[in-house]
């Protein structure tokens, strides 16, 4: 039997239902698994805890499939997750009146290191573990069966896939190639996602509540949108009468995509102002030149990837939380956002606080963003909610 056997007392996350396994935590390996393979955890007491996949590359050297000694990792495991995962998401498409989704949230929907987003006709994958990686024949099988779809693409050209000992990968599954861009519709809205050469899977699906929420307070507003990517806020301000939106991103591809956005809205683009730049130099170009706005967006990439660039990280979100706050018309609304998963929510609130501080602004928390529903987080894995926003008032 291939097992992993762990050092004393280091089962109790597993017994939390926590489903990684970390190297320092293993005593020994019986057998010589390969990568992805299924591996039995034992307790150093010989107790079993749980079954997962192998990553001998990883720091997270087994995810757990299952804590449930009678359930197989098979392919009817797969099988009856994805259905799960699936089915969970039908109402919201209702909800939101849309063909775009989050439809499985790796470790959120017990399936470790797998990403699958539908985007009308299609879905994209990414297989971020070794685990999923070694079942994506069945998993792409189950998906095609399971929901009717033009075509399975992979997006898993992510730096996690190096410490998996993973090559990154992008293409065609099965199906028909998706066209350059595919249309989506959310609510009243549409939006068009590069799925092939987008970021993530192509579109900020996790912002679709956010959106909704920058449409109410858009009202008669100039809009800064920094970090605008293909513009789902800037549609989405327009659509709630907004004055006049200032897009800045440093890709001219996203820029123009988002052009796109606005004018398949039948939106004006007279009132939209596309910079192509480094946020950074453009908001201080601003500060200096006392242009003011009524409402800021910021929505920056992950600032921290690892422990090691938390500092750095905080120093990043404190600088252009300054910056925007200093750019801010008395009254001023600012969005502020990190999907920086090791920032939590106490020490984003601080970062945000010690900005306004600075800036010597007042300033109120509205309410607390989130990502949106259809990525949600496994109650016993709290590294799920990675995103966290600020809807602040600053005076
Ligand atoms: N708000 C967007 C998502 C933003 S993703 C949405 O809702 O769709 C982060 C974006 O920041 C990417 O489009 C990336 O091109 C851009 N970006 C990263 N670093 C940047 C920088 N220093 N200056 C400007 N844009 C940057």
């Amino acid at each position: 039997m291939i097992s992993v056997v762990l050092k004393p007392q280091r089962e109790k996350s597993l017994l939390r239902r926590h489903p990684w396994v970390f190297s320092g935590a293993i005593a020994k390996i019986h057998g010589s698994p390969q990568p992805g393979e299924t591996v039995d955890i034992v307790a150093s007491d010989g107790k079993w805890c749980g079954s997962g996949a192998f990553s001998p590359h990883s720091q997270i050297t087994v995810r757990i499939w299952t804590f449930d000694r009678d359930e197989e990792v098979s392919p009817s495991l797969f099988r009856s997750r994805l259905q799960r995962a699936v089915k969970s998401r039908l109402h919201l498409l209702e909800k939101y009146a849309t063909n775009a989704c989050r439809l499985v949230n790796s470790e959120s929907d017990f399936l470790p290191g797998l990403i699958v987003d539908q985007y009308s006709d299609f879905l994209v994958c990414q297989f971020l573990s070794a685990g999923a990686e070694y079942w994506k024949q069945t998993i792409v099988g189950q998906l095609s069966a399971l929901i009717p779809n033009k075509g399975i693409y992979e997006r898993s050209d992510v730096n996690a896939r190096e410490k998996e000992g993973l090559p990154e990968h992008t293409g065609l599954l099965c199906g028909q190639e998706p066209p350059e861009l595919v249309e989506i519709r959310e609510g009243l809205n549409r939006f068009l996602v590069d799925i092939r050469y987008g970021h993530k899977t192509g579109f900020y699906l996790d912002q679709r509540d956010n959106r909704t929420i920058v449409t109410e307070y858009a009202g008669n507003s100039e809009i800064l949108n920094c970090f605008s990517y293909t513009g789902g806020f800037a549609v989405a301000a327009l659509k709630g009468g907004s004055a006049g939106i200032t897009n800045i991103d440093s890709s001219a591809d996203a820029l123009k995509i988002g052009l796109q956005n606005i004018i398949l809205n039948g939106l004006d683009d007279a009132k939209v102002i596309n910079m192509e730049g480094d946020v950074f130099t453009v908001m201080r170009q601003y500060r200096d030149s006392n242009r003011r706005f009524d409402s800021i967006i910021l929505d920056p990439p992950k600032f921290a990837a690892s422990r090691g660039q938390l500092m750095r990280a905080c120093r990043g979100y404190k600088d252009i939380n300054l910056l925007a706050i200093k750019l801010l018309r008395p009254g001023g609304i600012l969005f502020t956002f990190s999907c920086s998963g090791l920032v939590d929510k106490d020490l984003f609130q601080k970062i945000v606080a010690d900005a306004a501080l600075d800036a010597g602004r007042e300033s109120q928390i509205i309410r607390w963003l989130h990502q949106a529903t259809d990525h949600p987080t496994s109650l016993n894995f709290p590294e799920g909610s990675y995103l966290k926003g600020l809807l602040c008032r600053v005076w």
